[in-house]
């Protein structure tokens, strides 16, 4: 069974994917993850955000793949545990940059495939329900307003005791500029599948999406 979740930039589709998946038995594939070990791979290669022709030839040379450890997802970039380096927001923001370029996509969701080939997944990005799994059973569309994913990111920042801490008005801004460039970019935009399920989590916790996730899996699986 393969399950898509697509959304924007902090809707919190890896804390629910991951959460449906360990209750469903299913193995979670974080996408972003990919394209931001890609994203490693151009700063270190030095190549320039703006140059697709430098990630084009680049790429080449990234040899991407996943393993699985105590049921986490790690993601070597020629053969280093790049998984530590994924989350900083200089890495988000190049990853968005690389995510632009077909040849880049074409061998990420080549391997995004065959690991739904091979097991049932719970697979979350931008693109799954369209381009990636446009056969999945199920597909949900998770969202919620740029100030709440900006304050959820701004809090999560201040946990972990960040200094500098950006302001929220910052983070919104930032959310914002990627996700125009996500959703109005020429290749796979993010948008909500024909038939997936809009779900805005602003209002909602996260037992309760994962909750209304699990039900709809449920009836598929049933079904
Ligand atoms: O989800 P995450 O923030 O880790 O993704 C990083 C970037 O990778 C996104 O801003 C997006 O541009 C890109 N991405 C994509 N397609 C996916 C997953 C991520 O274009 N399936």
């Amino acid at each position: 069974m393969k399950i898509a979740i697509d959304g924007p930039a902090g809707a919190g589709k890896s804390t629910i994917a991951k959460k449906a998946a360990k209750e469903l038995g299913f193995i979670y594939v974080d996408t972003g993850a990919m394209y931001r070990a890609m994203a490693v791979h151009m700063l270190r290669s030095r190549v320039d955000a703006g140059d697709e022709a430098g990630i084009e030839n680049a790429c080449g040379s990234a040899d991407i793949s996943i393993a699985y450890e105590d049921g986490a997802q790690h993601v070597y970039l020629n053969g280093d545990d790049v998984t530590g380096l994924l989350r900083t927001e200089a890495v988000g923001d190049m990853a968005s940059r690389v995510s632009q370029v077909q040849k880049v996509r074409d061998r990420l969701v080549a391997l995004q495939q065959k690991l739904a080939s091979e097991q049932s997944v719970v697979m979350d990005g931008r693109d799954i329900g369209t381009v990636v799994l446009p056969d999945a059973e199920l597909k949900i569309y998770l969202t919620a307003s740029a100030h709440v994913r900006a304050m959820r990111r701004y809090l999560e920042l201040k946990e972990k005791g960040t200094d500098p801490l950006p302001d929220p008005e910052a983070i919104e801004a930032d959310i914002q500029e990627r996700d125009f460039r996500d959703m109005n970019r020429e290749h796979s935009p993010l948008r909500q599948a024909e038939d997936a399920y809009l779900l805005d989590s602003s209002e909602l916790t996260i037992d309760e999406v994962a909750g209304r996730i699990l039900a709809l899996a449920k009836e598929r699986t049933e079904a």
